[in-house]
């Protein structure tokens, strides 16, 4: 059974406990870097061509790094 009566831990760095204020953070420093990362992920979108599921991999035997640009 799960012990209760501890007091949640900061989802982000998970040493202090959360703050009524921030929850579920401890603090608003990690709230907002919470957010910070998150805005991060949204905004990198790594660009990744999109395959579609009847493409094949060719692998060559023999890889030549090509230059790019
Ligand atoms: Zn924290």
């Amino acid at each position: 059974m799960d012990r209760m009566g501890e007091a949640p831990l900061c989802i982000l760095c998970r040493r202090h406990p959360v703050s009524e204020r921030w929850r579920p953070f401890c603090s608003e420093r990690c709230r907002n870097e919470d957010l910070a990362r998150w805005a991060e992920g949204r905004y990198s979108v790594p660009g990744e061509p999109v395959h579609g599921p009847d493409a094949e991999i060719d692998e060559h035997p023999d890889t030549e790094s090509t230059k790019d640009g």
